[in-house]
């Protein structure tokens, strides 16, 4: 599926200078989904004797046609991809087939049946920490206008709800962008509407680290939840049309969002927490909220996210393979690509379950009884992420998850909501809110504060 060297040349060097804090965390550790990509074994063939992913009930031939149908006449919106970190660091041309290494390439999404996808412009949280994070956010996002410049025939740029309906006619792929930690924005609202002008039409505020304005699910709590530039950073997004998306932040960042957004949110790759209690996942109370703002939450893919049996399996094996792993750093401290491979070699020689399909489904299900089937969408986290369900290898896997719902009994309606409708109006509604905030403003107008500028 994917080699798991994300971000390697660029990330590699700082994360070595890093390794004191890091050697607290063995790589393996699930800390972040992006960090246990970079390491973790990815094999199509992870299988264990008494897996508990016994395949869901044999396939009914004539449910899986009409899943097809439905999901060929569908927009299908998929809102968080890391592939574009593997197309940058790695020179990865998503036009090659790469089944087997990625998740994600042109051919595969088509199969997938998707009309749009959010390209993650992930931008890790080292570059909060030595500088350059917008400057690594401006060179993610020029790879996807190259992208869409050599496979023209194929995936089209869009900034819109009309662009992605548009594509759809086309036979094309949307090609859109969301940015994926707020440090990005280096504390600037000038960056952040220099952003949305070159076509990022969401931003997760925070990584796994709390920046300057927004505490984060995983780390420190400094602000209380938003700050008050964080709040208009908020207000900034609603004014432009960027989504705000409230994955990776705290219950009471996400709270404070709710408080102040306009425009519907979204939580562009998090799962339930009744169903699986992580901090990444989204609480049933919260649900609701997002539900009352209009907003969707898309659920994300990974096993470690979705169900705690994959979870306590997966951190099991970190507590196995903590020595091991250990030495092999010390030992390849000076080759990070052998280290990597090395590290990728003993995970492998260990594999845990695969977590079954249905338990994904589980969180769709979960979301829209919830918050109701207007407020659920799709966040894989390909390429993002080590592992995968039993049955969602990779973006081509996507009509599954139309079989079982439809198998669940799900109108043919409501799935067209979860796979992209959902989206479709909350984005709609945001642009709406924005062509009524910008009446008669220029940009600026009501935003002038910086941090930095607060400070002196
Ligand atoms: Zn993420």
């Amino acid at each position: 599926m994917k080699k798991p060297t994300r971000h390697a040349r660029a990330a590699l060097a700082s994360l070595l200078l890093l390794s004191l804090a890091a050697a607290a965390l063995p790589l393996g550790q699930p800390k972040t989904e992006k960090a246990s990509a970079k390491q973790a074994p990815v094999t199509d063939t992870l299988k264990a004797p008494g897996a508990t992913s016994s395949p869901d009930a044999p396939r009914d031939e004539k449910l899986w046609q009409r899943a097809l149908k439905l999901q060929r006449s569908s927009i299908v919106v998929d809102t968080h991809n890391d592939i574009l970190s593997f197309m940058y660091d790695e020179d990865y041309d998503i036009g090659e087939p790469s089944a087997g290494k990625y998740h994600t390439d042109l051919a595969r999404m088509k199969q997938g049946g998707l009309t749009a996808e959010f390209f993650s412009v992930y931008v890790d949280r080292s570059y909060a920490e030595k500088g350059g994070a917008a400057r690594r956010a401006l060179d993610l996002i020029d790879r996807v206008y190259r992208a869409a410049e050599r496979h023209p025939a194929e995936l089209a740029l869009a900034f819109s709800t009309e662009d992605i309906r548009r594509a759809k006619k086309q036979g094309k792929i949307a090609a859109l962008m969301g940015i994926e930690g707020g440090h990005a924005i280096e504390d600037s609202l000038e960056a952040l509407r220099d952003f949305y002008r070159l076509g990022v039409r969401y931003m997760t505020l925070t990584h796994n680290n709390t920046n300057n304005w927004a505490d984060s699910c995983c780390d420190k709590a400094t602000h209380n939840g938003l700050s008050d530039f964080g709040k208009e950073v908020v207000r900034e997004m609603n004014r432009t049309g960027m989504l705000v998306d409230i994955s990776h932040v705290s219950d009471k960042t996400m709270s404070d969002v709710l408080d102040v957004s306009t425009a519907p949110v979204i939580a562009s790759h998090s799962s339930a927490r009744a169903l699986a209690n992580r901090p990444r996942n989204i609480p049933d109370d919260l649900l609701r909220r997002i539900a009352r703002n209009g907003g969707v939450v898309m659920v994300n893919f990974y096993p470690a996210f979705i169900s705690m049996d994959y979870y306590n399996a997966d951190r099991a094996r970190d507590e196995r393979l903590k020595s091991r792993r250990e030495a092999l750093r010390a030992q390849y401290k000076d080759d990070a690509k052998r280290l990597e491979a090395e590290l990728k070699k003993l995970t492998d020689a260990d594999p845990i379950p695969k977590a079954p399909l249905s338990v994904l489904i589980d969180h769709f299900d979960h979301i829209a009884k919830v918050a109701g089937v207007d407020h659920v969408g799709i966040g894989s986290d390909f390429d993002g992420v080590p592992d995968l369900p039993a049955g969602m290898d990779d973006v081509s896997k996507l009509p599954a998850i139309t079989y079982e719902l439809l198998r669940r009994g799900y109108s043919e309606s409501d799935v067209r909501k979860v796979l992209g409708e959902n989206f479709m109006r909350a984005f709609a509604q945001a642009e709406r809110v924005a062509r009524t905030a910008n009446a008669g403003q220029l940009s600026g107008t009501g935003s002038l504060r910086r941090i930095g500028a607060a400070k002196k």
